[in-house]
């Protein structure tokens, strides 16, 4: 083909009418005779989604944005049959002039590094071929046939990776502790059930780039000495769904799940649950137990799953961006990965940046990036021109980073001294007319309805906060609920079971330590 349109079937696309934009393409394709010259290639998310639906032609890079239906056949007409590009439907920071330049140069990308997503919006998620035309598969041949399981965990102790779920735990250590133990069965399990509000980075990676998740749960579980695996996915996610069902088929077509892959002798193959939106699932004991058919609540740890985890077998969890870096690990080398970030959380981070900024959209970044440089830069600042007052990572488990930590390096370490934490990638920017009273609320309101009720100090304490929260916010507070806040979120976190519970009260706390001013101030002026 001389031209390849491709066209975005993420979630945020596909909301907006990329389908309907596809279907128009194709006629318009076929009324101009131009199937045999132009290929149109349904991919993964490009990162950009308040934009959509999106599409990029090659070879020229031109990315049109907002499309209509009604502006297809312009673009069929002039670009893909003359060749000449309709510069008024491009995105406007990709025109300089006469000149049309690549994505990659404008404000959103350019800070960029894609990792995780270094196929999401470049390759067919749903055909296998695509992916190994990107060195896919190339990483599993390597570890099968020339590396020893210890080299292979060695590899990922020495590269830093840590768990892109939220905790940071090292993932080559946690790899390490599974191999250690002795056992008849072993499992990978892989934690696609994001489930925290404004997040979606699994998600897109699932949605372009299912092959990834695959062989990097082959190289796990090869690691480890396990020849099952689960992905555990969100059931609210049915194009992931969909395109894991047809990425599982095709491997096993190809040799690259089941029986002695690469002709190793090594088995392992992979097979999907599906949770049905309890965040708590996200847990990983809760999320073991909902594998094994029950209720999806935590259980007491120790034991570790590394010694006693699904059906009471050594198990390892990795979430989907964690598994996303690993092929690219073993091909590239452990320093190259270790080159990336800062002294203690190596490699990108992939955020979901939304709220109150110009640029929505999926972004990857070297981790040490600062919070200035995300929403100025790559966010492209505040819309109407207000004043940023504060970014929220974390979800429900994090907080909200004020104006002062602006200029702080963005890594597991520095978000925890600040009071949030990394989580697995939501980050949310608020504007100055936000209450951030209001959204400590939103996110307890949260907590409350996705406590799963085992433990009484989140079952009965996160809905005490919530009733201080509500009577401050209706003008009805006094200064000691400020204090009794303090008191119970002291008695969850230090009693909860699970991290849900332990870590529920964060946004309160850190709207307390930043903005205690607008707690009292709704309390002082009774509103
Ligand atoms: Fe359930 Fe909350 Fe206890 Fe976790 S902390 S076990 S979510 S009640």
């Amino acid at each position: 083909y001389r031209t390849h349109v491709l066209v975005c079937g993420g979630t945020g696309c596909t909301s907006s009418g990329s389908q309907k934009i596809r279907e128009r393409l194709d006629e318009e394709i076929r009324k101009n005779g131009l199937e045999e010259e132009v290929c149109v290639i349904k991919t993964g998310c490009f990162g950009l989604c308040a934009l959509g639906p999106i599409m990029i032609v090659y070879p020229e890079g031109a990315f049109y944005s907002m499309i209509k239906e009604e502006d297809i056949p312009e673009i069929v007409e002039e670009h893909l049959a003359k060749g000449n590009v309709v510069k008024r439907l491009l995105y406007d920071e990709t025109v300089k002039g006469e000149d049309v330049l690549p994505l990659q140069e404008t404000n959103f990308y350019k800070k960029q590094h894609r990792v995780a997503l270094r196929n999401c919006g470049v390759i067919s998620p749903e055909n296998i071929d695509e992916y190994i035309g990107t060195r896919g598969y190339e990483a599993l041949g390597k570890v099968l046939t020339e590396m020893t399981p210890a080299e292979v965990i060695q590899v990922m102790l020495d590269s830093g990776l840590r768990g892109r779920g939220g905790a940071g735990f090292p993932t080559g250590m946690k790899w390490k502790f599974a191999a250690a133990n002795e056992a008849d069965q072993k499992y990978v399990c892989c934690n696609a059930d994001e489930g925290d509000p404004g997040a979606f980075m699994d998600r897109s990676v699932l949605e372009g780039d299912p092959h990834v998740v695959l062989e990097a749960m082959a190289i796990a579980g090869y690691a480890i000495g396990a020849s099952q695996g689960y992905i555990y996915v969100r059931a609210e996610y049915p194009i992931a769904v969909e395109r894991l069902n047809i990425a599982i088929k095709q491997a096993r077509e190809y040799g690259l799940l089941g029986e002695d892959i690469f002709g190793s002798g090594f088995d392992f193959d992979i097979e999907l649950r599906l949770g049905a939106g309890a965040f708590v699932c996200g847990e990983e004991t809760a999320l073991m137990t909902s594998i094994e058919g029950n209720r999806g609540e935590p259980r007491p740890r120790p034991p570790f799953p590394a010694l006693k985890g699904l059906f009471q077998k050594p198990t390892i969890l990795n979430n989907v961006e964690t598994l996303a870096n690993i092929p690219q690990i073993i091909l590239n080398g452990p320093e190259w990965f270790a080159s990336m970030g800062t002294e203690k959380s190596k490699g990108t981070k992939v955020f979901a940046l939304g709220g109150k900024v110009n640029n929505t959209g999926l972004v990857e970044i070297p981790m040490g990036t600062t919070l200035r440089e995300i929403v100025e830069e790559i966010g492209g600042g505040i819309p109407k021109g207000k004043k940023f007052k504060a970014a929220q990572t974390g979800g429900p488990s994090g907080g909200c980073i004020p104006t002062e930590n602006f200029d702080v390096p963005i890594d597991y370490d520095n978000l925890i001294a600040i009071g949030s934490m990394m989580g697995s990638g939501g980050l949310i920017v608020m504007d100055e007319d936000t209450c951030m009273v209001d959204i400590a609320k939103f996110f307890l309101e949260f907590t409350v309805d996705e406590s799963c009720g085992k433990c009484a100090p989140c079952r009965i304490g996160t809905r005490r906060m919530l009733e201080i929260l509500e009577k401050i916010t209706k003008g009805q507070g006094t200064m000691e609920d400020l204090d009794r806040l303090e008191e119970l979120a002291a008695h969850l976190k230090s009693n909860s079971l699970c991290a849900l519970g332990q870590t529920a009260p964060n946004p309160v706390l850190s709207t307390l330590r930043y903005f205690k001013d607008e707690y009292i101030a709704h309390i002082v002026d009774k509103k």
